[in-house]
C-alpha cells in the first residue's frame, strides 16, 4: 500500500428545526454507501451520533415509532460493524434538549445552548462521554476496539475537556481537525489555524493542533480542496442549484441555523477558498481535482454525511472508487497505515 485514503462519515440526522425522517435521511443513504463500499472492498469509519441514540432509547419506552427507529439503527450499526467498518462515538450534546414531535416521528433542535461540548459542566461531559462509549460497545461487541472520536461540529477545543475522558476510555485517535480552518458562531467553535501544515497525521498531547512526538494521541486530519473564487462560483452556479433543489425535495430535514461571528482559512492562497473534502458536492470537476491531490499525497481523508449525499453524488462516488482502484496501491483502512 502506497497511500491511505480514509472515508469518514458523521452518522447523524439533521440538527436544525427538523431532524428529518430516519429512513430517508440516514438508513437508506447509509445502506447505499455500505453496498458501494462492499462492492469495492473499501473500509469506512462512522462517527455515530450517540446522544441522539440515548434520547431515542429513552423515548422508545413510550413511543412505538421511536422503539422501531432504535431497533432499525441498532441493526444497521451491527451490519456496519459486521462488514468490518469502524464505529466510533460522535457527541452532539445539542440533542439533550431536542424536542420530539410524535406526529411526525421527528425532532426539533432549535436551542443552540448545548451545541458545544464545552457548554456542559464537567459532570455532564463525563456522563455523555462514558455513555457514548458504552452504547457503541454494546452494539458492536467487545471485539471491536473503540479508540476513535470526532467532536460534534468539529468543536474539539478546549481539548482540556476531552483529554481526561480520552485517557480514561482509551480514545487515542482524534478525527476533528481541519488544518487551517477556523469558525466561530453561536453553535460551533473551532480554530485549527495552528495545526501543522504538510503533516496530515501526527501525534499530540495537550493540544490537537500541536505536534508532540511521543504524545498519547494521534490526529487524523480532514483533507481540504483548494478552489479559486471563480471555480467556487462556477461550481455553485452549475451544481449548487440542481443539488439544492434535489436535496430540498428529497429530505425534509433542516441544518442548524447559527449566527456566524467569523470563519475562514489561513492555508488557502490569496483568492482561494478551501473546501472540506467530501462526497457532498462531488461532481465531474471536483472529482478530477480530488484525484490529482490523491495522486500526489500519501494520505487523504474525506468527511461526508449520508443525509446530504444525492443520487448524482452517489454516481460520482462510484466513479471516484473506480479511479482509486485503477490507481492501485490505495489502502482505505487506517489501521493498516504504515508508520
Ligand atoms: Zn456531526
Amino acid at each position: 500500500m502506497r497511500k491511505l485514503v480514509v472515508f469518514t462519515f458523521d452518522y447523524e440526522l439533521f440538527l436544525g428545526d427538523r431532524s428529518g425522517p430516519l429512513d430517508g435521511c440516514l438508513l437508506e443513504p447509509t445502506r447505499r454507501l455500505l453496498q458501494l463500499f462492499g462492492e469495492f472492498g473499501f473500509k469506512a469509519v462512522f462517527f455515530v451520533d450517540t446522544v441522539y441514540l440515548m434520547r431515542l432509547q429513552e423515548l422508545a419506552r413510550q413511543h412505538p415509532a421511536a422503539a422501531t427507529d432504535w431497533m432499525k439503527i441498532r441493526e444497521q450499526l451491527k451490519t456496519m460493524a459486521g462488514e468490518g467498518h469502524y464505529l466510533f462515538p460522535h457527541v452532539h450534546p445539542h440533542w439533550l434538549d431536542a424536542v420530539y414531535l410524535p406526529e411526525e416521528n421527528q425532532w426539533s433542535l432549535k436551542d443552540l445552548r448545548y451545541y458545544r461540548f464545552s457548554a456542559l459542566d464537567t459532570e455532564q461531559q463525563r456522563d455523555l462521554f462514558s455513555r457514548s462509549v458504552v452504547l457503541i460497545r454494546e452494539v458492536v461487541g467487545e471485539e471491536q476496539i473503540i479508540d476513535g472520536y470526532r467532536a460534534g461540529g468539529w468543536s474539539i477545543q478546549p481539548f482540556g475537556d476531552f483529554r481526561p475522558l480520552f485517557l480514561k476510555y482509551g480514545i487515542t485517535q482524534e478525527w476533528s481537525v481541519i488544518p487551517g480552518k477556523y469558525h466561530f458562531s453561536d453553535a460551533q467553535q473551532y480554530d485549527f489555524r495552528t495545526a501543522p501544515a504538510g503533516r496530515p497525521v501526527y501525534r499530540f498531547d495537550e493540544d490537537p493542533c500541536l505536534q508532540a512526538e511521543n504524545g498519547p494521541f494521534t490526529e487524523w486530519t480532514i483533507s481540504t480542496l483548494a478552489l479559486s473564487r471563480f471555480e467556487k462560483w462556477l461550481d455553485f452556479k452549475v451544481n449548487g442549484f440542481i443539488h439544492r433543489f434535489i436535496r430540498k425535495r428529497a429530505f425534509k430535514g433542516s441544518t442548524v441555523s447559527s449566527t456566524m461571528e467569523k470563519e475562514g482559512d489561513v492555508l488557502a492562497a490569496p483568492g482561494q477558498i478551501r473546501g472540506i473534502a467530501s462526497f457532498e458536492g462531488l461532481n465531474a470537476f471536483t472529482l478530477i481535482k480530488y484525484l490529482g491531490l490523491i495522486r500526489r499525497a500519501s494520505y487523504f481523508q474525506f468527511i461526508s454525511h449520508p443525509k446530504l449525499i444525492t443520487d448524482l453524488e452517489f454516481n460520482m462516488v462510484r466513479r471516484l472508487f473506480r479511479a482509486l482502484r485503477k490507481m492501485g496501491g490505495v489502502g482505505t483502512d487506517h489501521r493498516q497505515m504504515p508508520s
